[in-house]
């Protein structure tokens, strides 16, 4: 995981401990928006009450949207996966579903190419 700019409380989600990925993902992650974040809205503290998270999840939502790297950093939230953390305005379990709809639609793209290719063999 590149993503240094979210000032994390939780070790195991700070980015910039995972230095080993950073060249992998290319420098759009200097112009994030949360790279200066200090108020840990990017991932969970423990225990975290669950209409807090809400708030703090909106509230993260709200820097990515002014963010000039979102599209980029959502994709690579979603390749790598990162499974914690809002990373280009999605939660961790929003990015979960936008990858089960794309590995439906992937199916599903499969099987009507191979369907076409059946048909055209007649
Ligand atoms: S989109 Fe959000 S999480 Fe990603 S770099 Fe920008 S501010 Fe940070």
């Amino acid at each position: 995981m590149l993503h240094p700019p979210h000032q994390s409380v939780q070790v195991a989600a700070v980015p910039s401990q995972r230095a080993p990925a950073r060249d992998q993902a290319g420098p759009w992650h200097t112009e994030a928006v949360c790279r200066r974040d200090e108020a840990g809205l990017f991932f969970a503290p423990s225990k975290e009450p669950t209409a807090a998270r809400l708030a703090r999840e909106e509230a993260a939502k709200r820097v990515c949207a002014r963010c000039p790297v979102m599209v980029e950093c959502r994709e690579h939230a979603l390749l790598q996966p990162e499974p914690y953390g809002v990373w280009g305005g999605l939660t961790a379990a929003e990015r979960r579903v936008v990858l089960a709809r794309r590995r439906r639609r992937e199916m599903e793209l499969g099987q009507a190419a191979q369907a076409g290719r059946i048909a055209a063999a007649g």
